[in-house]
């Protein structure tokens, strides 16, 4: 029989180059299986959401019981346990005031729920001339139209659309790194503090991805940098919204970005852990501020947003679930035990940071990230790693891993290897 190649369209694919992709058929902890028995210890989680590992007992449990009660109903006039449920865990989990919780299916509409609840504020408090986003270099937020429009405009995805896209405003991305002085980071705001003097009239909120920039280079900064953030936000009245989607939940080694700083967005957004990874959804929480400013007599008060799954059940049922082994099993220690091999391995490695296609080594929780110069050092990584057993997707220039949090040391030692030895560092 003649082959004949899937008709799934795969993303980010270039169509002409693309080999079949492998068929995975199941998993278990940080591994999975694929057709044919080979085993892959997955280094990315699944784009940093599988937290947990695959086939999670907990989790899988939680899915089945849901299942049998109530797969799915709208939210539109309707609730029910686990949309409740989750929402006032979510509140108690995440920073200080953020006490209303509205659900979507994914990271990117998430993300679209905090630009049009941000603008629709402003537009309710009398100022609608503040209807622009100020967003940061190296930013990730999404793909859909509204998110493409507050990426980094000229190393993001989707430069090809700029005609297509709204145009928003960005400051320079932060370089201060995490353990900087507040005097380094200085330099930064003040960057900042420039776009906002000049433009704050026009604009609605400042997002930024908190401490780890992901998607756009995982470049990591100081908290220092968040709390210069929030201060100019209440000075200029511009919005603060935090895209925790990759952030949130144990990734920077806090339950989220936002804790190291102590610091409280006006709106937060997540989605990739939150679930596990079990299900796609999103919550995008607000303030009291936010949320009263929607509380008045005209039809221009209701937030006219409603993803037909937004609240799914299950969604929420394994979200509660995912949290509540997060909580229990103490996942931020685990975090902090994968943190120390990942700074053991990679970061104390004098060979690696000094091998001339080597331009800077990372760490922050549980991410590592080995930046080369030029992506095309990184052109073949991902089948050589495939050979020693490990699944490796880089972005780019960025040789990265942001593995499952059930990760035992040895396989977070394995990973570590192999991405050194890959510039023959091992
Ligand atoms: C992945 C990601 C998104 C988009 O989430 P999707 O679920 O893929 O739509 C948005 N922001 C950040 C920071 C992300 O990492």
């Amino acid at each position: 029989m003649p082959y004949s190649p899937s008709p799934v369209w795969h993303p980010y694919a270039h169509l002409k180059t693309q080999r079949p992709a492998p068929k995975v058929v199941s998993g278990e902890g940080p591994r999975f299986t694929l057709e044919g028995g080979e085993t892959l210890l997955d280094a990315t989680c699944s784009w940093w959401c599988m937290i947990h590992g695959y086939a999670h007992p907990r989790l899988v449990a939680a899915i089945r019981e849901q299942a049998g009660e109530l797969c799915h109903v709208m939210l539109g006039g309707l609730t029910h346990e686990p949309a409740d449920r989750l929402a006032r865990e979510l509140v108690r989990v995440t920073p200080r005031g953020l006490n209303h919780v509205f659900y979507s299916d994914s990271g990117s509409v998430g993300m679209e729920v905090a630009m049009k609840m941000a603008v629709q504020y402003h537009q309710l408090r009398g100022k609608p001339g503040k209807h622009r986003l100020l967003s940061l270099m190296k930013a990730y937020h999404g793909d859909t139209a509204g998110c493409m429009a507050v990426c980094d405009p000229e190393e993001g995805m989707h430069s090809l659309f700029a005609g297509y896209l709204p145009r928003h405003l960005f400051a320079p991305a932060p370089t201060a790194p995490f353990d900087a002085e507040p005097e380094t980071v200085a330099a930064d705001l003040t960057a900042l503090r420039e776009v906002l003097e000049r433009h704050h009239h026009e604009i609605a909120a400042l997002l930024m991805e908190p401490l780890l920039q992901a998607a756009g280079g995982l470049n990591m900064t100081s908290p220092h940098y968040l709390r210069g953030a929030r201060e100019l936000c209440d000075e200029f009245d511009v919005l603060l919204v935090f895209d925790e989607v990759a952030t949130g939940f144990g990734r920077t080694g806090r339950m989220f970005a936002a804790d190291h700083a102590d610091v409280s967005p006006d709106i937060m957004v997540l989605s990739k852990g939150l679930t596990g990874g079990y299900l796609g959804h999103a919550a995008t929480l607000a303030s009291d501020r936010i949320h009263d400013a929607f509380i008045g007599d005209s039809p221009e008060h209701a937030f006219m947003h409603g993803p037909t799954f937004m609240g799914n059940p299950l969604a929420c049922r394994v979200a509660l679930e995912s949290l509540a082994v997060f909580e229990e099993e103490d996942y931020l220690g685990k975090i902090t035990r994968l943190n120390r091999v990942l700074r053991e391995t990679l970061l104390a490695d004098t060979e690696l940071a000094a091998h001339p296609a080597v331009a800077d080594v990372r760490v922050l929780g549980a991410t590592a990230v080995i930046e080369a110069h030029d992506a095309t050092d990184l052109a073949s990584v991902g089948d050589w790693a495939r050979e020693q057993g490990v699944w490796l997707r880089p972005i780019g220039r960025w040789l990265y891993t942001m593995p499952a949090y059930v990760t035992g040391e040895t396989d977070m030692r394995r990973i570590a290897d192999v991405m050194k030895g890959w510039f023959q560092c091992a």
